[in-house]
């Protein structure tokens, strides 16, 4: 039995075809690997948000921003930002710049 020429030539191609696929499918899961070690590094440091908010109160910074204590262990002073509309008093993050509206 032999193949045709064509058969073979045909069959190359298929070839080519599937390991440009592989290429391109072996590039999607670096990229997914990259994401998944960013999702994981993250779910790793909000595991230590209940700690962080039982350490929250002592904290010794002046009116610490909870976000940068909350999200990154830092201790972030909020300063005095004028005033709302309702005229409470508004503090901003000098980190971060979170703002948090303080009811007068
Ligand atoms: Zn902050």
């Amino acid at each position: 039995m032999t193949i045709r020429k064509d058969f073979l030539h045909e069959a190359k191609w298929i070839v080519e075809s599937i390991r440009e696929q592989d290429k391109a499918l072996q590039q999607e899961e670096e990229r997914l690997r990259e994401q998944l070690n960013e999702i994981e590094g993250k779910r790793s440091n909000f595991a230590q948000v209940d700690a962080r908010f039982n350490s929250y109160p002592l904290v010794k910074t002046e009116d610490p921003c909870p976000r940068c204590w909350l999200f990154d262990g830092v201790a972030s002073k909020s300063r005095p930002a004028g005033h709302d509309e309702n005229d409470n008093d508004v503090f901003r993050c000098s980190h971060c710049d979170y703002e948090i509206t303080v009811k007068v």
